[in-house]
């Protein structure tokens, strides 16, 4: 028989705190668990190792992001499978009043918080826990909610007893663990070409990256990105009342037009997603399908962003041009009429430079709601 894959998971413990029973309680829940997830499935070879990290103070409550980009940084360091990251402080929630913990199936990290399960009594508060990441990774692994085991939605902390997955959850599991291992052989055994397996990923299922990217609103993205919208605003302002500026926009060809347009908003969308922001929390993750899929639909989102930015600052242009006198203008341009065509060029030569600017000025980093939607799968 052909040895068994090993499930490598990490628990990082992530509050400054040397209290012994917060301690003892993480230990015990990793050993735990470990024994749990090896009954369950004994096809696997299962090692979770337990890390402690001083990193946030364990009073008040957290947001859930740094969290999970923590996650991220220690599972690549420790090449994990998997990781969760606990605390003992309560999660800020988006959408709903409260939240116990956040998978993220994307970046393969959930996150648990402690602040609401019962602390009196560890026995019961190892099993509470237990239970919890056992939802948790059911997330990360892409099993749906049902009505029996760890897959019930917690809505009390109470309902958190001790069950196993039912046997057709177990299935999928053992299908989508096996897929992984597998996946992670063939990368050893082959360096992919990224832009083939991008291509790859896209064509695997389009119509469901396509929703997921209109799910986004990326028309909305040049008003969500505050910092983005106002360096465009303030060097338009500035061009649409300089001469030069309107000389040379009524008189470039439109085939260099079209080919600036297309080049600006291409560099826009490359420099918004390198710059320090989602590409780095999914950084060197590898080649995971679905890490694959949420890049896929991060650029194409700043992508859709980026177009509509160009449309937006098109119309803007536009209605400059018809407000202004025709007089100025057309000492402005030194011609004796100007007519509609030119002010068409010239607001697409406005809105290329705006989105130039704009990709400099702007940063994704403002918009954490964009990337808590992208990379949470639920609040549980
Ligand atoms: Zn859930």
């Amino acid at each position: 028989m052909a040895e068994k894959h090993l499930v490598h998971l990490g628990w990082v413990l992530a509050a400054d705190t040397n209290k012994k029973e917060v301690l003892t309680v993480s230990e015990n829940v990793c050993h735990k668990l470990k024994q749990t997830l090896a009954q369950q499935f004994p096809q696997f070879r299962w090692q979770i190792d337990f890390v402690h990290r001083h990193r946030f103070a364990p009073k008040g409550s957290l947001n859930p992001l740094p969290l999970l980009e923590l996650g991220v940084q220690e599972k690549i360091a420790q090449h994990w499978d998997y990781v969760i990251v606990a605390v003992p402080n309560a999660l800020r929630a988006r959408d709903r009043v409260h939240t116990i913990g956040i998978p993220s199936s994307a970046l393969e990290t959930a996150v648990l918080s402690t602040a609401s399960l019962n602390r009196r009594d560890p026995d019961k508060l190892t099993e509470q826990m237990i239970m919890l990441s056992l939802h948790l990774l059911g997330h990360v692994w892409g099993i749906e909610h049902c009505d029996e085991g760890p897959m019930i939605p917690p809505e009390t902390p109470e309902k958190l007893q001790y069950a196993p997955f039912p046997a057709f959850q177990q299935e999928i599991i053992v299908d989508r663990l096996e897929e992984v291992a597998d996946q992670r052989l063939e990368e050893q055994s082959q360096q992919w070409n990224s832009v083939i397996f991008y291509w790859r990923a896209f064509w695997a299922d389009p119509k469901s990256i396509l929703i997921d990217i209109v799910g986004y609103a990326p028309w909305l993205l040049p008003f969500r990105m505050a910092r983005l919208t106002a360096a465009t605003a303030v060097s338009l302002l500035i061009l649409l009342l300089t001469a030069e500026a309107w000389e040379m926009g009524v008189n470039l060809p439109p085939s260099r037009l079209i080919f600036g347009t297309v080049s600006a908003i291409l560099i826009a969308t490359g420099f918004i997603f390198a710059g320090k922001n989602l590409g780095q929390i999914s950084r060197d993750v590898g080649w995971r399908e679905q890490l694959t899929r949420t890049r896929l639909v991060v650029v194409g989102t700043i992508l859709f962003g980026m177009v509509s930015l160009w449309l937006i600052l098109f119309l803007f242009s536009l209605m400059v041009g018809w407000l202004l006198p025709g007089e100025v203008l057309s000492r402005w341009v030194q011609m004796n009429s100007v007519d509609r065509l030119m002010l068409f060029r010239h607001a697409a030569f406005m809105a290329m430079l705006g989105v130039l600017a704009g990709a400099l000025g702007g940063n994704l980093e403002e918009d954490v709601a964009i990337k808590a939607r992208l990379f949470f799968d639920e609040e549980t």
